[in-house]
């Protein structure tokens, strides 16, 4: 009789207790161009549901991505740490390629594992990109649910395109019929409508707009005014991806959890030549470390606890999410992050910024960013680069100016505060394979003419 009393109270003490914990709610874009959102003065493409989580909360103008590359960017998304500490430098290869042997370092610890040991549901509907063997499977790294696929893009409208890399249920290989973006949100709806009651975590990985370029008529009929038709599908692949997020927006609205979820919204890296994005006034683009290739929308939200529509210029990068979510969830963590919990700097508790200087490595490309002042060593893939230059971002974010003339002693402290971090760092542990990687990166990144 004791003991049914005891349970009686601790379920009630735990239903309290969760009500107040936030869901979080993690949003990945893939290949997105940096000027190809409403709120970086798009014009030819609306995407109303992604400015939304701009309008409803922050947006940084200054956030970044720890990788110029999908599968580094998210390694350190899902670890908080720099994801060459553990020498995830690149992209793990094509499934085909992909030594058994490489993933996600075992030893990292993922958001998914620490939320999920705190009691909340764990999901992730999309793109892994982070292993293929079983061992790095998603419900081998925390989440309890996955429907997606392992490898770095997919066709989407083919599931079976790639019989090296299938959509998956769990473990399961299934057969999608749907468009595969408007099969992701109908996923993210549906996981969202069972754990409405209790703390979840959802992890929605987009591969759109990475190549293929594909999209059915009823996006690209909405951009017949776009001439250039390798544009118009990404702008209808945009266009799916951001009724995509309205509809997971708009469930939590129905279902009374905006002031309950935590959202934040990224892209992996900045947008590639190959997809018809663009990345506007920024120099470069994906896989350099130019701000083409590592600056990213980044936007958060979260009803009651962030300002609406406020602007945040500090420099802030992807690996802060984890601490940040962490610490909105309640969550303690031993080990030491390089990410900071950024709820007190966003609602304006918090003064100063975040971080005293952010970094880059990418084989032979490098950059810092303290304050202002970026050194910069980027734009040639994995080939040989030439000293580094010495932007201040304030006056050039087209990082045109080399300044490392004038200003010998600044060139000297930002690569004294990169050394300094690159020597805590192990090496890449497998290479950027494979060569055609390389040549498109090198293609990526031709000099600007000038
Ligand atoms: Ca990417």
């Amino acid at each position: 009789m004791r003991l049914v009393v005891l349970f009686v109270l601790l379920v009630g003490a735990t239903a309290q207790g969760e009500s107040q914990r936030p869901n979080i709610l993690l949003i990945v874009g893939d290949d997105m161009g940096y000027a190809d959102v409403g709120v970086h003065g798009c014009k030819d493409i609306p995407t109303p549901h992604i400015d939304s989580i701009a309008k409803n909360g922050v947006r940084c103008s200054s956030g970044y991505v720890s990788g110029p590359y999908c599968s580094p960017t998210r390694a350190a998304l899902l670890t908080g740490r720099y994801q060459q500490r553990f020498g995830h430098e690149f992209n793990p290869g094509p499934p085909v390629e992909a030594n058994i042997g490489v993933g996600l370092s075992l030893k990292e610890k993922t958001l998914a594992d620490r939320l999920k040991d705190a009691g909340y549901a764990t999901a992730l509907v999309g793109k892994w990109h982070l292993g293929h063997d079983k061992k790095f499977h998603p419900l081998n790294r925390g989440f309890q649910e996955y429907f997606g696929f392992l490898g770095g893009a997919h066709s989407y409208t083919n599931a079976k395109a790639d019989g090296n890399n299938p959509v998956m249920r769990g473990f399961d290989v299934i057969d999608e019929k749907e468009y595969l973006t408007d099969a992701f949100a109908r996923e993210a709806l549906a996981f969202i409508d069972r754990n409405k009651s209790k703390p979840f975590f959802l992890y929605l990985a987009f591969n759109a707009v990475h190549a293929p370029l594909q999209a059915p008529p009823k996006y690209r009929d909405r951009f017949a005014d776009i001439t250039d038709q390798r544009r118009r599908t990404y702008a209808a692949m945009m266009s799916a991806m951001d009724d995509a997020i309205g509809r997971v927006l708009g469930t939590l609205k129905e279902n009374k959890l905006e002031e309950n979820t935590l959202v934040f919204f990224i892209s992996d890296n900045g947008g590639p030549p190959v997809n018809g994005s663009t990345n506007g006034t920024l120099r470069g683009y994906k896989a350099s470390t130019w701000e083409g290739g590592i600056r990213v929308p980044f936007l958060f939200q979260w009803k009651g606890h962030l300002p609406a529509g406020k602007v945040y210029d500090r420099p802030v990068i992807q690996l802060d999410f984890p601490s940040t979510a962490l610490a909105a969830a309640g969550v303690k963590t031993e080990e030491k992050l390089d990410g900071v919990n950024l709820l007190p700097y966003l609602t304006g508790k918090q003064k100063g910024a975040p971080h005293d200087a952010l970094y880059w490595r990418f084989g032979q490309q490098m950059a810092i960013r303290k304050g202002d002042w970026k050194l910069v060593k980027g734009g040639r893939g994995n080939a040989i680069v030439e000293k580094p230059l010495l932007i201040n971002l304030a006056k050039d974010i087209g990082e045109q100016n080399d300044l490392s003339e004038k200003e010998p002693k600044k060139v000297a402290e930002l690569h004294a505060a990169w050394d300094k971090w690159n020597a805590e760092l192990i090496p890449a542990q497998w290479k950027p394979a494979p060569a055609r990687q390389a040549n498109r990166a090198n293609r990526a990144n031709r000099p600007l003419a000038n």
